[in-house]
């Protein structure tokens, strides 16, 4: 069948952005690898345990389901608002899991396989794809696990730099969860760039050498996650090395590393010889990580610490007793594009713009994350094959906050992947906190609904 679009991985993302095209009455080639022939490339990715499409490697959860109070549920209300098919069978495949969304995988993948099949519109081909076409409309959806040599190809194209291989990631704070009668903004001896905010580029927390002590047996005796056979072997380690492994080298060799407190002049802590402040004894650093300036990582705080060992120990640190965390650290393979660097804000490669990239490999996380970007995107060549001018939702819906982040709104330097969250939205300093979520999602609510409404207005 002759094809308007590819879409090389038909995962969560690739099925879902073949679904939106296939409807729009567009014609896509679907290649996945998985269940392909030897000849035609066919092979699993070290997770997939199927040839399905649109198989959930792990959990079998969508999370929540609340769209009133929960940012992954307002990404579902939008999502099913625009027709999703993962939402859709989701439905379909359903179990009982309180106020969360979770599915019978093998009825959820089977449902989507199913239709994307009996849709006139869209071909499968089992065949693995190894380099970006140099031409034709096309959508890269291949996931946390691309082909080796397709992610060779990807490298070509971006840059030896641009693709990483595993995530990293510090855990990320929503800054107004942050006592800043505790910390204090400043960089390291006073340092400015041009970019630098007014205070200073971090927020620094202090310890005592009590409290360092403390941490640091902490950091020891907590419950860590294992790696998976095939992560043991990562390359990581000399450039971003977990926490609790550097700190097992020594109890001071944090304080050399990460947690240095030189240059940093405590003002809570002044005395008549240190005027400005002393230096603690150790601190910890978090750097903006949003231009909004509402998230905030933990800088070298990457770590392989279960995720509720990481906020009883990291509640501990001054000044983040009441933190809340936007996202917890990790290490893990993963296969991620620096997308705010190499996309525009249709992701569209800059160096190739017949190319789009979607799901996991855009740097967004999560199974509902990977399958609304796949959703945006599908409309976004939708658009441009039907030559309309596109017009995104707007930042102040889950959709648009999330498509933002990943294409400009975030910091490169320091990308990483990200689930949906509030502090991804533009903030509402004013609304007290506590009803803070609900005001986040009545606005998205009228937005979005705006939006849809403009976008219906749109002759075909
Ligand atoms: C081990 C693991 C566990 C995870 N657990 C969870 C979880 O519990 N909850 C959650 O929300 N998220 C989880 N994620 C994160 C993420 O949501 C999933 O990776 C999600 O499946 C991403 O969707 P996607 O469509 O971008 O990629 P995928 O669903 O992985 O789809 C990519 C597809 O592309 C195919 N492909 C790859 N290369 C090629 C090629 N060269 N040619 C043709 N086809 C190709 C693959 O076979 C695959 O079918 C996990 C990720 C991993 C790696």
């Amino acid at each position: 069948m002759a094809h308007d679009v590819h879409i090389i991985g038909g995962g969560l993302a690739g099925s879902e952005a073949a679904w939106q095209l296939a409807q729009a009455g567009l014609k896509v080639r679907l290649s996945e690898m998985r269940g392909a022939s030897e000849d035609k490339g066919g092979e699993m990715t070290p997770a997939h345990q199927t040839d399905g499409l649109a198989e959930l490697v792990c959990s079998n959860s969508f999370r929540s389901d609340d769209s009133d109070k929960n940012a992954v549920g307002l990404l579902h209300d939008e999502m099913r608002r625009l027709d999703s098919i993962v939402m859709r069978a989701g439905e379909k495949a359903r179990v009982p899991a309180g106020s969360a969304m979770a599915v019978d995988r093998d009825v959820f993948s089977a449902e989507v396989e199913r239709t994307l099949s009996n849709h006139p519109n869209v071909e499968i081909v089992r065949e693995r794809v190894d380099t970006l076409p140099d031409a034709g409309l096309t959508i890269v959806a291949t996931g946390a696990l691309t082909a080796r040599t397709l992610a060779e190809s990807i490298v070509q194209a971006t840059g030896e730099d641009r693709l990483a291989f595993f995530d990293a990631i510090a855990p990320i704070v929503h800054r107004d969860s942050i006592d800043m009668d505790i910390c204090w903004v400043q960089s390291r001896w006073n340092k400015r760039t041009e970019a630098s905010n007014a205070e200073g580029d971090y927020i620094n927390c202090p310890m005592t050498k009590e409290q360092y002590y403390a941490f640091h047996q902490g950091l020891m005796d907590g419950e860590k996650t294992e790696f998976r056979e095939w992560e043991k072997d990562t390359p990581y380690f000399d450039g971003c090395m977990p926490i609790e492994v550097m700190a097992s080298r020594g109890v001071e060799t944090l304080r050399f590393g990460p947690m240095k407190p030189v240059g940093l002049d405590n003002p809570r802590d002044t005395t008549p010889e240190f005027p400005q402040g002393r230096w603690p004894y150790a601190v910890v650093q978090l750097r903006q990580d949003n231009k909004l300036g509402t998230l905030w990582n933990m800088v070298g705080f990457q770590t392989k610490l279960k995720h509720g060992a990481q906020v009883e120990l990291f509640r501990t640190i001054p000044g983040l007793e009441n933190a809340e965390f936007a996202r917890l650290g990790g290490l893990h393979r993963n296969t991620f594009l620096n997308s705010p660097e190499v996309l525009d804000r249709q992701l569209r490669l800059k160096a190739a713009p017949h190319i789009r990239f979607a799901g996991q490999v855009t740097g967004c996380e999560g199974y509902v994350e990977s399958s609304a970007i796949g959703l945006v995107c599908g409309m976004m060549v939708a658009a441009e094959l039907a030559g309309e001018r596109w017009e995104g939702p707007p930042r102040t819906t889950a959709l648009g906050a999330l498509l933002s982040h990943i294409t400009g709104d975030a910091e490169a330097d320091s990308f990483q992947p990200m689930n949906v969250n509030f502090g991804l939205f533009p903030p509402l300093h004013e609304v007290k906190k506590k009803q803070r979520k609900e005001a986040y999602t009545d606005r998205a609510k009228a937005e979005f609904g705006a939006w849809l409404s403009a976008l219906e207005r749109v002759p075909a």
